[in-house]
């Protein structure tokens, strides 16, 4: 099992039955999705006993997990891959939620953002862009939002206001302690000014 680094097994339960059916050895995987727990047998007297192709193919139609989930882990090993999944099963902080935002080549996934990726979303695209909180009662962004989709869900400016509160209060945190816990001497220089059109000033640090 150590040789399973594949990204798919991380939704499965990590170690699978070995069951005999018919006489024929095979692996039971149960997927971990709590509202699927499906079993996926992998025969082992065939020669693509190790195969992943059935796997893959269950968290692809599997209602917990999805094709967007599968390929938003399969740079990830082991470990790293099974704990994004269980973020994501969780569903019950915005900074997991966060957590799973990719970066680098910009692609729209075919799947609707749960609530939980909705409020990430806004939390960053109100603080990449200085947006207001209220944006999310603006009529234009409603309508763009909303059609097509009537009961697409969208938080109130509140919940905006104070999630963002949140992730700042949270990032604030994890840096302090990538601070504090690194090993060697840290400088700090600040840097200011204002930009001529009224925009606030800066201080990268
Ligand atoms: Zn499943």
């Amino acid at each position: 099992m150590k040789s399973w680094t594949a990204p798919v097994y991380a939704f499965y339960d990590p170690v699978p039955s070995i069951e005999y059916i018919s006489g024929r050895k095979c692996q039971v995987f149960k997927c971990s999705g709590t509202a699927c727990r499906k079993e996926i047998r992998r025969y082992q007297d065939k020669s693509d006993a190790n195969a992943t192709k059935g796997l893959r193919d269950h968290v692809q139609s599997c209602k917990c997990w999805g094709a967007a989930m599968l390929e938003g882990v399969k740079d990830l090993k082991g470990d790293d891959a099974r704990k994004a999944a269980r973020s994501y099963l969780k569903d019950g902080s915005i900074t997991a939620a966060f957590k799973r935002l990719n970066k680098g080549t910009v692609t729209y996934s075919h799947r609707q953002h749960t609530k939980m990726e909705t409020r990430a979303e806004i939390v960053r695209w109100v603080a990449e862009s200085s947006r207001p909180f209220t944006i999310v009662h603006d009529r234009g962004f409603l309508c763009l939002m909303k059609t097509g989709r009537p009961g697409y869900y969208l938080p109130h400016p509140t919940t905006v206001s104070r999630d963002v509160k949140t992730v700042f209060a949270k990032t604030r945190m994890r840096i302090s302690s990538w601070l504090r816990n690194y090993d060697g001497k840290l400088n700090f220089a600040t840097d200011a000014w204002t930009s001529p059109n009224h925009c606030a000033s800066r201080i990268p640090v």
